[in-house]
């Protein structure tokens, strides 16, 4: 039986991107290959798939309990794993952007630019034509590599054609934007360029932002599913995602390389571990757990996007 809280819905999402599109490995001031270029020059370790058996497996576990989801994809992963494009191409899966090559727009530090806008633009601009041609579909949501997002992106997006963001996580942990975050609202809102955390009823571009978890005033736990969903027990999560949905429609997204149980090639040179990254099959136990307790509230983020601009 599903777990209705309120009449409100979980956004179920996947971030379809390869262990290299990980920004210590590729795309980031820290990365080891600059580019997915160079990265693909070394043909000794850009042989190791982690995602198309992965990908494929959700597929089917969602289609077997008849749940609907967004697939945020990385525009080169839709190029290069036909396995994978033909599995979501069956599917009546929402398909949203992931950006072109899972590059970071922003440094993760001092959150200056680490490209132009114009190139910026024109890279989310191709990324949205080749999944648009690709999946025969439009395309309307969009996800920030790494969460890297600016508010210099609102306008952007709108003009591009995006309908809703989805990557702003506000936490205790981190603030990944390039703009100081307060309070944003727990549930999906319309989003301001000018104060990323306020409401602006105007704006053309909603966000679903990532739920957090707020034990008191100092200490929220970032709490929309990702690493926190690896390494927290099912029970504590439940909780945490309950009293999430209890504020309104929430955020749930993993990643199908947080299921692959593959050996993840270059871990002891990378500056930033990534061990925490897959949990294989422990993570997928969890997953359908998850998608077995909350079965009737789950949706495409599209569809929490048309339920907001219905109430608009
Ligand atoms: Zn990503």
């Amino acid at each position: 039986m599903s777990n209705s809280i309120n009449n409100n819905h979980i956004a179920l999402s996947f971030d379809v991107e390869d262990w290299y599109h990980a920004a210590p490995v590729t795309g980031s001031s820290f990365s080891i290959y600059k580019s997915l270029d160079d990265f693909f020059f070394d043909k000794e370790v850009s042989k190791q798939d982690c995602i198309t058996n992965e990908t494929i497996r959700i597929i089917k576990i969602l289609d077997e309990l008849n749940i609907r989801a967004t697939f945020f994809i990385v525009a080169d992963v839709a190029k290069r794993y036909p396995l994978i494009t033909k599995a979501l191409k069956n599917s009546q899966h929402e398909i949203a952007s992931h950006s072109l090559n899972h590059h970071s727009a922003i440094d993760a530090k001092t959150k200056a630019d680490l490209q132009t806008r114009d190139k910026w633009y024109e890279e989310q601009k191709e990324a949205k034509k080749a999944l648009e041609n690709i999946f025969d579909k439009e395309v309307i949501g969009w996800r920030a590599p790494n969460a890297y997002f600016a508010n210099w992106m609102v306008p952007l997006l709108v003009k591009l054609g995006f309908k809703y963001d989805s990557s702003i996580a506000y936490n205790s942990f981190y603030n990944k934007t390039n703009v100081k975050l307060k309070d944003i609202p727990s549930r999906p809102y319309w989003l301001n360029s000018e104060n990323l955390s306020h409401v602006n009823p105007d704006s053309k571009l909603l966000e679903l932002p990532w739920s957090n978890y707020k034990i008191n005033n100092r200490l929220i736990l970032p709490a929309g599913g990702g690493f926190f969903f690896r390494l927290a027990g099912y029970r504590f999560f439940k909780k945490v995602l309950n009293r999430s949905l209890k504020n309104g429609d929430s955020m749930f997204y993993l990643h199908p390389l947080d299921i692959s149980e593959k050996k993840i090639p270059l871990e002891n040179k990378l500056s930033r571990p990534l061990l925490w990254m897959n949990k294989g099959k422990t993570t997928e136990k969890k997953l359908v757990k998850l998608l077995n307790n909350y079965k009737g509230i789950l949706k495409p983020c599209s569809d929490i996007y048309y339920k907001y601009k219905e109430e608009s």
